[in-house]
């Protein structure tokens, strides 16, 4: 569940020097429906998306027909649409709005705009020191509904985690974590609808093989579309010639492959899920890249450079700067 008071979002500071190829973001729509006067979307279809049904979590794909509101062809991939559960609160006031990514490319899953999809994990958790079972309101509401269903929607929100304006002029380096897959499930497949002969590449953390989102979909797309490579990286089962991986061990272990990636001047880096994960990515950028091809995405302190390791979240932005060739939506 993406909620406004937990998401970071990244924001370029204004000083910082361009790099070249940098990207010109396209220009999205946004809040064209208010949480305070919201529209009314249906739902079409509610199934699960893992890859097993031995998954250690539960995800669920959602398909919400939006047709007659003013999202009607108007959403795009990184963006997310406000979801308003019904009922109230446990003090007697209505449920505030949630933001859930959007899965689909801007055409919908329809392929007119008026179905889009979200990508919902259920939160279930045990209150450390009560063990009292908590269940998240609005991801638990999504994942409950049932084809034809009434749903109250606002959005769409976020215009700097889009794919840019001309999506040819650039390749694509996506790293996701669990349902962080979400947007990016919609820029392949707009991607692919526009023909696009660059070089996509996905990497994808679940926890266990199980988990992972979309396999089956991404997997077929990477056969059928030689220029996508779909990579997974399992952190609780071993997986890779070092064992257990997160996204960033693809780093060392595709290094030929990503590395040549990385540094053609088109390549983009897009990130999204799991705050912290982006820590672990820039590290390894810092230890496997070399110098000319790091600067393209991170400009790094010269003392800062000597003490990878030392790293730390609070460094970003400051003495560790990712240039605009990244793009970053993390959340806690
Ligand atoms: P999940 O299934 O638990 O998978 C997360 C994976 O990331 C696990 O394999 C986890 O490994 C690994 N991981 C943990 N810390 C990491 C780190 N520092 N670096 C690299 N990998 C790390 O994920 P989830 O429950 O779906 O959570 C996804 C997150 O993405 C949520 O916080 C959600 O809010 C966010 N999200 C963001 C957007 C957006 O920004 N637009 C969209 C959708 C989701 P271990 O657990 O084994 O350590």
């Amino acid at each position: 569940m993406l909620t406004p008071m937990t998401a970071k979002v990244y924001r370029r500071p204004m000083t910082m020097t361009a790099s070249p190829n940098e990207p010109v973001l396209r220009e999205v729509p946004m809040h064209l429906l208010r949480p305070t006067e919201p529209g009314e979307g249906v739902i079409t279809r509610n199934e699960r998306c893992t890859a097993s049904a031995k998954c250690s979590g539960f995800v669920r794909h959602i398909e919400i027909d939006v047709s007659g509101t003013p999202l009607e062809g108007r959403c795009f991939p990184g963006q997310s649409i406000g979801i308003i559960p019904d009922g109230n609160d446990d003090k007697g006031r209505p449920h505030k709005v949630r933001l859930y990514s959007l899965c689909s490319p801007s055409a919908g899953e329809d392929g007119n705009g008026r179905i889009y999809a979200t990508t919902v994990k259920r939160t279930i958790d045990e209150h450390w020191e009560t063990h009292r079972l908590f269940l998240g309101v609005a991801s638990n509401y999504l994942c409950d509904l049932s084809p034809g269903d009434r749903v109250r929607i606002s959005g769409p929100n976020g215009k700097r985690f889009v794919l840019p304006e001309d999506p040819h002029a650039h390749d694509y380096l996506f790293f996701a974590t669990g349902t962080g897959v979400a947007p990016f499930r919609g820029m392949l497949m707009e991607l692919i609808a526009a023909g696009f002969k660059g070089q996509i590449t996905l990497i994808m953390g679940s926890p266990y093989a199980s988990d992972l989102l979309y396999h089956d979909f991404f997997t077929k797309a990477a056969h059928d579309h030689p220029n996508f490579t779909y990579l997974t990286a399992i952190s609780r089962e071993a997986n890779g010639p070092r064992g257990r991986m997160y996204v960033q061990d693809r780093l060392r272990a595709d290094k030929e492959t990503l590395l040549a990636q990385m540094a053609g001047e088109r390549n983009l880096v897009y990130i999204c899920g799991l705050a912290g994960m982006e820590l672990g990515i820039f590290k390894e950028m810092a230890l496997a890249l070399p110098p000319e091809t790091l600067e393209q995405y991170l400009k790094v302190e010269p003392d800062a450079l000597g003490a990878v390791e030392t790293w730390s979240r609070r460094m970003i932005h400051k003495e560790v700067r990712p240039t605009r060739r990244v793009m970053m939506e993390v959340y806690s």
